[in-house]
């Protein structure tokens, strides 16, 4: 895990994104961006391992038990972009307008390669969610019934 990619895609002369180390602190936040890029969509970015583990999810993530969203991986993002909120200028990677639409905690109960189970703690999402790789950079980001274990 690093943010080479991160990095490569972004001029910090002219994007206000952090640039951003690698954190050595332990968190378990996570963060919902609404970017309003060429396509609307919802960054979903977990604490994990000094980075934010991030997907970009369509639809939004779901509200409703039951409910599947594809989420497509992106780079990992430095810790500080969880604060993040404002407009990258046209013309940079992810031009548009960014806001931060729920932020809390997560309890992480089970972590494998293509497999996450976490339960959110924010202002509008709570909850236990699964994340499932699929293929390629594609996850599927389910919120759980529950007591569905
Ligand atoms: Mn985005």
């Amino acid at each position: 895990m690093n943010l080479k990619e991160y990095r490569q895609k972004r001029d910090f002369e002219e994007t206000p994104e952090p640039g951003g180390e690698l954190s050595s602190t332990v968190g378990s936040r996570f963060v919902v961006q609404r970017h309003q890029a060429r396509h609307l969509h919802y960054d979903f970015r977990l604490e994990m391992g000094g980075l934010l583990k991030s997907w970009a999810v369509p639809k939004g993530v779901p509200l409703e038990p039951g409910v599947k969203r594809l989420a497509i991986q992106v780079e990992d993002h430095p810790i500080e972009y969880i604060d993040f909120a404002g407009v990258i200028p046209e013309g940079q990677y992810g031009a548009g307008t960014v806001e931060i639409w729920d932020k809390g905690s997560f309890r992480l109960n089970r972590e494998e390669p293509d497999h996450l189970e976490f339960t959110l703690s924010g202002e509008k999402l709570s909850g236990d969610y699964v994340l499932i790789h699929t293929d390629s950079k594609n996850w599927l980001l389910i919120k759980r019934k529950p007591g569905t274990g």
